[in-house]
């Protein structure tokens, strides 16, 4: 991990090609152009950028940043493992995995440091498609000819998905509604 201070500007540009990655990466026809190692690695250096955007919380990033940050930094060590694995698992395991870059997609573009405002326009159209994606994931749930990766994958969208008491954010105000409608 690289000692060099974070600034926003940073954190703004760095989220932004994580999105654009992980949404080429989920498209099938992407499949064939790059290497499972080389994904993975990209995904390492992800989750080290994460690791350092924590420092960047603040009265305006909400009580929740430093708690996303973290999740999203381990979130990624784990499907970089699932990546490097994934040619060995069945088709429709693997097409399960690839969709996990979009949930990530989702994650990360969402997270803000502007918590409180809708300032950040990126974040707050982000946050409107994690909705939809996230009941499109929801329907996934029961598919068992995709156990256990499905089990993990699971395991991991619930994690990244969560809110945190007391912290008014919008992404913890549409998690805490989220997970009433869930029920
Ligand atoms: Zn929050």
């Amino acid at each position: 991990m690289s000692e060099e201070p974070v600034d926003a500007s940073d954190f703004t540009q760095v989220r932004a090609d994580m999105v654009l990655t992980f949404h080429k990466w989920s498209h099938p026809m992407f499949e064939a152009g790059i290497t499972r190692e080389v994904m993975a690695m990209a995904m390492y250096d992800m989750a080290n950028d994460f690791e350092k955007f924590q420092q960047l919380a603040n009265e305006e990033t909400g009580l929740c940043f430093v708690e996303r940050c973290k999740r999203v930094t381990e979130s990624l060590h784990v499907i970089a493992k699932v990546v490097e694995l994934i040619d060995n698992l069945p088709l429709r395991a693997r097409v399960s995995a690839l969709n996990m870059f979009n949930v990530l997609a989702d994650q990360i573009g969402r997270l803000t440091l502007h918590g409180y405002t809708e300032e950040d326009e990126f974040s707050v159209i982000m946050r409107e498609k994690a909705k939809s994606e996230t009941y499109r994931w929801h329907l996934r749930f029961s598919d068992p000819a995709c156990e256990p990766m499905q089990k993990t994958l699971t395991e991991y969208w619930e994690y990244l998905h969560f809110f945190l008491a007391g912290c008014s954010c919008y992404n913890c105000k549409w998690e805490y509604q989220l997970q009433n409608e869930l029920k």
